[in-house]
């Protein structure tokens, strides 16, 4: 199964790519984490990708094209994959195209997981994850059952993202809007779009995911 989640960020694309992950054993792939890998290694695209990371915008295309490139040519995707962050703009969306018709693959799937900005900004400025396991929480939404202890290893060691800060979401959502957004109308042409209630609960919007890749015949 080949599969798009598009949305913005927040939306749940990571959480429920990873809920995919493991019901259809197909490799999720995060831009967003393969660009935090590269900064915490210190590489050149990491250090090129950081400062801009921060701010709140996106990285060159030329970077991303490259790197999903690479990542998608791998043995584990030929079973299947869930692009999560990845297309997020135009250009990306046409080198996607491109590369998959040159490996002769079609997407099975583009599903668009729609939330209001409101409560985006309160999703994203509470979370946090577990720093050994990577389980994720939030501060409101979904707290971990004994304060400070991770609920799935034990570690009392967590992360926050250095863009989920209050300040910079609002950029992030800016650049959602203005780079990402035209791109829906790019598969909806292709007649590939389906959309999903991203505002629904966490398990909700799992059961109409399955139930569009999965339909009852
Ligand atoms: P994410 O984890 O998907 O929210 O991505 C975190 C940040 O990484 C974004 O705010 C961008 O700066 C960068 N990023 C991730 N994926 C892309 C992409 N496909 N194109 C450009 N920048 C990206």
């Amino acid at each position: 199964m080949k599969l798009i989640l598009l949305g913005p960020p927040g939306a749940g694309k990571g959480t429920q790519a990873k809920i995919l992950e493991d019901r259809y054993g197909i490799a999720q792939i995060s831009t967003g984490d393969m660009l935090r890998a590269e900064v915490k290694a210190g590489t050149e695209i990491g250090l090129q990708a950081r400062a801009v990371m921060e701010s709140g915008a996106l990285v060159s295309d030329d970077i991303i094209i490259r790197m999903l490139a690479n990542r998608i040519s791998q043995a584990d995707c030929v079973k299947g994959f869930i692009l999560d962050g990845f297309p997020r703009t135009v250009p990306q969306a046409r080198a996607l195209d491109a590369m998959l018709e040159s490996k002769g693959v079609q997407l099975d799937a583009v599903i668009e997981l729609k939330v209001d900005d409101a409560l985006l900004v309160e999703r994203i400025a509470g979370r946090f994850t577990c720093a050994k396991c990577g389980a994720g929480y939030h501060d409101v939404f979904h707290p971990t059952g004994v304060a400070g202890v991770c609920d799935k290893c034990g570690s009392t060691e967590f992360i926050r993202r250095a863009d989920d800060k209050r300040e910079t979401v609002a950029a992030r959502l800016a650049a959602y809007h203005e780079q990402t957004a035209p791109i829906l109308p790019h598969y909806a042409a292709l007649g590939r779009l389906q959309t999903v209630d991203g505002m629904a609960d966490m398990g909700e919007v799992t059961r109409q995911l399955v139930a569009l890749l999965e339909p009852v015949s």
